[in-house]
């Protein structure tokens, strides 16, 4: 069986439910196939917004309301007529309705835990799912529902983006997926702890959803279906003529969509990769494309490199003096302390004279950085053994990835003096030692330029001027 993830800009309206619909049909094997759903384009951040304007006592929740209220009965009555409307109206005028009651709820208490948030982010994807199966039964197909929070999905209680218990879902997911026929229609990005409390993958957590559904039973394939070709060298929106790839390693999917690559949720490959299973992107828009292939041994392509990505909202720390020089354990402390705030660190670069660390974290978290590392080298810092740590923020972190890239003297070489000739200042450098990845840090403002310029060296520009 395949699973295929349509995103939300796949499933907007009507129109383009018929389209998936379509296509999840003609790829039906034995009759069966599993589809994992979004909310339609801009209903999570409407639901997100409606949550925090009812915690803040403002009516402005019931505006939401009307319009999602709107989209999906307008579809539901474009999709359905007769007994399958009657049906479809019903159950979503019910979502709905909880929808409402839990937002009075919120308005009342003037207070939405992260917990509520997690329930009230899945009704996009409850909704659009109901719309779905709704229709597919409507035009005389097997399907079933499937909501992923009601015990499917199974991750601890880290609600806003929760950590999956790999087995107890592949369990569960693969029992109750093995005796369906038909159209199997799942949500996405939602989930629950194991005694059932709601909880939610993270935002675009949906393709995850989908490669865990794949990889719990073991699929013959995954699909992430999008609204551009494939996996492309560059975001599009910032870079021109940029290329589709045809086959790229799970390894270099992971770097891209780490740093970066909206094309994917990072966390998808890692199932995949552990039990093999090829994961294609394609496009909804234009089904007749070949899209990317992502899997392991790719066929080599004749590119120096396969793509660059960016983070926006950057933040370096730089921790600088005498204090570490030759001492076991620093560069343990300063990333205990991080990690007992929690912050992730995005990268790390050391000079080899062991002077200096700088380390790149997100916009958001570089305060507690600061002050945690702050208050854990407080004793070096009087002694003077360290200088105050420096903090800048407003930068990019830029990553050049490929496989193509490993040993082969010149190409740093040539990515820096590139950037040099348009006057592009580069903080910091890391090189993995899998020489897979060069990322580096650059003033935001700079971040199209420095794109386009290493694009253009290095896979061409498209003809563009
Ligand atoms: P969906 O919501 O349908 O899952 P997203 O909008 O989250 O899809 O992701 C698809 C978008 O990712 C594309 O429209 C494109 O603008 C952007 N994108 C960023 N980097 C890349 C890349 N390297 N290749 C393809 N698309 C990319
Ligand atoms: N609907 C969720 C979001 O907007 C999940 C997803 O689209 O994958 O983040
Ligand atoms: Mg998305």
């Amino acid at each position: 069986m395949v699973v295929q993830k349509f995103g939300g800009s796949s499933v907007e309206d009507a129109g383009k439910i018929r389209e998936v619909a379509k296509i999840a049909l003609e790829h039906r094997i034995d009759g069966r196939i599993a589809i994992v759903l979004s909310a339609m384009k801009g209903c999570t951040d409407l639901l997100l917004g409606a949550a925090k304007d009812a915690e803040a006592g403002k009516p402005a929740y019931k505006d939401a309301l009307a319009i999602l209220e709107k989209r999906h009965l307008t579809a539901a009555e474009e999709l359905t007529t007769g007994p399958a409307h009657t049906t479809l109206k019903a159950a979503l005028t019910e979502q709905l309705s909880d929808l409402r009651d839990i937002l009075h709820g919120v308005e009342l208490v003037k207070e939405c835990s992260k917990r509520s948030l997690d329930l009230i982010a899945g009704f996009g994807e409850r909704l659009n799912c109901q719309l779905m199966a709704g229709y597919l039964k409507g035009a005389g197909h097997e399907a079933h529902y499937i909501d992923a929070s009601q015990n499917f999905i199974i991750t601890n209680d880290n609600h806003g983006a929760a950590d999956v218990d790999f087995e107890a879902t592949y369990k569960t997911v693969d029992s109750r997926i093995k005796p369906l026929k038909g159209v199997i229609v799942i949500t996405g990005f939602v989930a629950s702890t194991a005694d059932g409390r709601p909880t939610t993958l993270g935002r675009n957590g949906s393709d995850y959803t989908a490669s865990l559904v794949g990889a719990a039973i073991r699929a013959d394939a995954v699909e992430i279906w999008k609204d551009v070709d494939g996996v492309l060298t560059a975001d599009p929106r910032f870079v021109k003529g940029t290329l589709v790839l045809d086959e790229i390693s799970m390894e270099e999917a992971m770097e891209l969509s780490y740093f970066g690559a909206k094309v994917i949720h990072p966390s998808t490959m890692l199932p995949l990769l552990e039990r093999g299973i090829n994961l294609k992107i394609k496009n909804t828009l234009n089904p007749a494309v070949k899209g990317t292939l992502i899997k392991q041994n790719p066929k080599p392509h004749p590119y120096p490199i396969t793509g660059l990505a960016s983070i926006t909202a950057a933040a370096l720390i730089n921790i600088e003096g005498s204090g570490m020089i030759g001492i076991p354990g620093f560069a343990s402390r300063v990333f205990g302390a991080l990690a007992r705030v929690k912050v992730n660190v995005i990268m790390i670069s050391q000079a080899s004279s062991e002077h200096s660390i700088c380390i790149v974290v997100r916009d958001s978290e570089a305060q507690t950085a600061l002050k945690a590392l702050r208050d854990e080298l407080k004793a070096e810092h009087q002694a003077k053994k360290l200088k105050d740590c420096e903090l800048i923020l407003g930068l990019e972190i830029v990553a050049v990835i490929g496989e193509n890239m490993r040993g082969k003297p010149g190409i740093t070489g040539k990515l820096f003096s590139s950037l040099g000739e348009k006057n592009v200042n580069v903080l910091a450098i890391a090189q993995g030692s899998s020489e897979r990845n060069i990322s580096f840090v650059i003033e935001s403002k700079d971040r199209e330029v420095a794109l386009n310029t290493i694009h253009s060296a290095f896979l061409g520009n498209g003809g563009l001027k």
